[in-house]
Parts: C-alpha cells; sequence; structure tokens
C-alpha cells in the first residue's frame, strides 16, 4: 500500500517520502510479498458492514488488470469455480451470487456439476458459481512496479527507517524517526498516510492516543503441491474456492472464503504461463504476539482434509510447506478503514487492510490521492 500511495501521489506532489523500516522494499516485505497473489473478484462482500471492501475490490480488479497489462506485470484473468458439496452449501452459493448482483461484480453464474466437470475434471461438486474476473498476479513483481514508478517520479524511498513518534504541530504533522544505528532525526510532513499493516493501529494512536481500532491479526498459513506428479491433481488452471464458511468468534460470526486451491505462475520469461505449482491455503490461525508469530507451521493433513470435499485426489505426502503471512484483520470491524484521524485531518490511516488488500491497492491509493488533494489542492 505504501508504495502504491506513493507511485499514486508521486505525479502531484515533489517532496515525497516513504519510511520503511526494513532494509528492504522492492519485494514487499511483510504481508505484501505473502499473500495468495489472488486478484479478487468483489463476490464476498456484503454492502451493511464492508461495503469499502466491496466497492474498492470491485473498482480495484480492473485498475489492476489494467495496470499489469500495461506495466507489464504477470496477471492472469484464470476465473474461477466457488464449489458447493452439499444442499447447504448450495444455499450459501445463493447467498454469494445474489451479492455478487449487488455489487456489480461481472459475468457470475451458476453452473451444474456437470459443467464444473467439463471445465475442471478433478473437482467434484453439486453445483459451482463461475466467476469469471478473478485471477492471480505476482505480488512482488506488483510491488517492485509501484516502487520503480514512483521512485522514477521522484519519490525518496528511505529503509531502515522506522517511524517511532508523532506529533501535531500546527499545520504539519512531526515524525521522528529512527535509523538501523539508533540514530533519530526528526521531519515535518505537511501530510503522513499510515500504511503501516500490522502496526497500523500503533501507528494511529502514537498521534491520537484515543483512536478507536484495534488489530487483531491473524497468520494465513499455506502449503503447495505439483500438479503434474498424478493425474488426479491435475487441474486446468483456475482458482478453485469451496464455499464460504461460517466462523464464529468473540465478536460475532462471519464467513470466511475457506481452504482454496489457487495456480500460480511458472518461469516462462516472455509472457505471464501458468506453472505446475498449485497452493492450498490460507488456513486462518489465530496468533497470541503479532512480533513473534513465526511458530511451527500446522499439519499438512488438516490441509488436505479441508479440500478433500471438492478435490478428493489430494494426499497429505502430495503437499510441501510454502509460507505464512500475518494479515491485518480489525478487531470487530470487518471494512477497511480509510479515513483521516478524527483530531488530527492531516493524518490519513489505512487500517485493516487485509484481504482484498492487494486487489485493491490501486483503488486504495486513488481514494488517498484524492483525500490529499482536498488537503493539499
Ligand atoms: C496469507 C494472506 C493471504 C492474502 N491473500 C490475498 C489475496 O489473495 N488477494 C488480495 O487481494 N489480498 C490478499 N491478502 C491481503 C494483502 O496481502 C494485504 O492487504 C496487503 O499486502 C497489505 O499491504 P500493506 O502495505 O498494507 O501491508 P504490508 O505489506 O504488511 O506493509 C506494511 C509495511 O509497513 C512497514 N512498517 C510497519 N511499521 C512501521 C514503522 N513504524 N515505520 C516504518 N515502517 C513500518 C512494514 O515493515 C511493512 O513493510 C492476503 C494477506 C495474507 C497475509
Amino acid at each position: 500500500m505504501g508504495c502504491a500511495v506513493a507511485r499514486e501521489l508521486s505525479g502531484h506532489y515533489n517532496d515525497t517520502f516513504l519510511f520503511e523500516k526494513n532494509p528492504g522494499i522492492t519485494k514487499g516485505e511483510n504481508q505484501s510479498s505473502r499473500n495468495s497473489g489472488v486478484i479478487h473478484s468483489g463476490i464476498y462482500y456484503d454492502q451493511e458492514t464492508r461495503s469499502q471492501k466491496a466497492a474498492l475490490c470491485v473498482s480495484g480488479n480492473r485498475l489492476l488488470y489494467d495496470f499489469c497489462e500495461r506495466y507489464k506485470v504477470p496477471a492472469l484473468k484464470t476465473g474461477k469455480l466457488v464449489v458447493a458439496v452439499s444442499k447447504e452449501e448450495e444455499d450459501v452459493l445463493d447467498l454469494y451470487l445474489d451479492r455478487a448482483g449487488k455489487n456489480r461484480v461481472p459475468g457470475v453464474k451458476r453452473i451444474p456439476g456437470s459443467k464444473v466437470k467439463e471445465l475442471e475434471p478433478n473437482v467434484i461438486a453439486l453445483s459451482a458459481l463461475f466467476v469469471p474476473t478473478t485471477g492471480i498476479v505476482e505480488p512482488t513483481a506488483l510491488v517492485y512496479r509501484f516502487h520503480a514508478l514512483a521512485s522514477r517520479a521522484g519519490v525518496r524511498f528511505m529503509t531502515d527507517t522506522e517511524v517511532v513518534g508523532l506529533e501535531a504541530e500546527g499545520d504539519f504533522i512531526r515524525l521522528i524517526i529512527r535509523y538501523r544505528d539508533g540514530h533519530t532525526d526528526r521531519v515535518k510532513a505537511r501530510v503522513v498516510v499510515n500504511a503501516a499493516g500490522v502496526e497500523a493501529d500503533r501507528m494511529a494512536r502514537l498521534i491520537n492516543p484515543d483512536s478507536p481500532y484495534e488489530l487483531d491479526p491473524v497468520i494465513g498459513e499455506s502449503y503447495k503441491f505439483y500438479a503434474h506428479k498424478r493425474p488426479e491433481l491435475g487441474l486446468s488452471g483456475m482458482n478453485v474456492y469451496p464455499a464460504p464458511e461460517a466462523v464464529i468468534t468473540p465478536h460475532g460470526s462471519h464467513f470466511t472464503v475457506g481452504v482454496h486451491l489457487t495456480p500460480t505462475f511458472g518461469d516462462s520469461p516472455d509472457r505471464p504461463a501458468l506453472g505446475s505449482t498449485v497452493t492450498v491455503g490460507p488456513r486462518l490461525v489465530p496468533v497470541r504476539d503479532r512480533n513473534e508469530w513465526s511458530g511451527p507451521p500446522s499439519p499438512a493433513k488438516i490441509f488436505a482434509v479441508r479440500v478433500n470435499s471438492f478435490f478428493p485426489g489430494l494426499k497429505e505426502e502430495d503437499l510441501i510447506w510454502h509460507q505464512a503471512g500475518l494479515q491485518s484483520r480489525l478487531t470487530g470491524y470487518p471494512d477497511f478503514v480509510i479515513e483521516a484521524d478524527s483530531v488530527n485531518p492531516r493524518f490519513i490511516n489505512l487500517l485493516g487492510i487485509d484481504s482484498p488488500g492487494l486487489t485493491s491497492s490501486l483503488a486504495i491509493s486513488r481514494r488517498v490521492g484524492e483525500m490529499v488533494s482536498e488537503l493539499e489542492g
């Protein structure tokens, strides 16, 4: 998000800086390099509680495909199946078909199990939603491109530089930054955009201790398998998702997208093409301490069991560990928060930018650009 926003602002303001506490920036060092790389369509988000996600995912989807085409970032519109294996799951699909209509997601339709078999012979289902605008993108290449464009347009990227304090000062915000060697500096900015991912709530409280938002990050774990290893593992290249499943949390119940199959890119140097690796995940696991979350992975068996109802060929021994990534989920609040701090309007917060944040990155950065332009003209 930081790189996307920097690119958006770079054409309009001369002195744009991005501070990053990690030593590197070009690959997206935190969530942005540890996600599923799915370009979501926008079918999941209801208008009552997740209207920002609905709008920004649908517009972000279009913007992202156009951007990737223009700047040669690997992306493919693979399409997706959301499959139902029981009558109850078919009822859930009805809900999401309705949601797709309300969110104006183009081309979503219900297809019978026989059609699923034609599209993906190794997948079984009573029926499915066919979602043509879902795809995949190479997330690190995307961040790299945002960074390169912003950098070329004059944005200064300060790595190994952590923001450790913030103070409002008239029409400015003072940032206290700390370099790797421990030295600190003070910088005055007219506008600050908080794109600190899983640290964004703490950053928001540095300037406004009463900021009401609290992150409750969750780990998404993934395994992978090689589709060429056995005929039963072959896939034509679509994303395959189960019907969304209900989860009960202390803050209420909601649906999650569930453990799914996602194709990945091969090594073709000339144009984006699918490879043989398919990821299985993410499975969301609670985390006690967001700074010490890289515990041992959950057993592969759990992942095989989770997809076996619709993809019976996958065995525990086919699975190889892929990755874990921390998602910046907000406590008790399911939508993106893109708003100026209530006390300091020159401080713009991006909070709870969990999935579909990658898909929505260009739409969110455009929204931030409009907010900055209202402040600065
Ligand atoms: C497992 C998983 C699967 C996902 N799948 C998808 C998907 O398929 N499709 C999709 O659209 N989205 C997906 N997402 C969501 C997507 O990855 C995120 O929405 C997006 O990457 C968020 O980007 P960000 O820049 O906000 O956060 P990050 O990439 O985490 O970046 C935040 C940056 O802020 C820096 N920072 C923090 N504190 C400070 C400080 N004090 N000073 C300086 N720098 C600081 C960090 O070092 C970091 O580099 C997934 C996420 C996860 C974890």
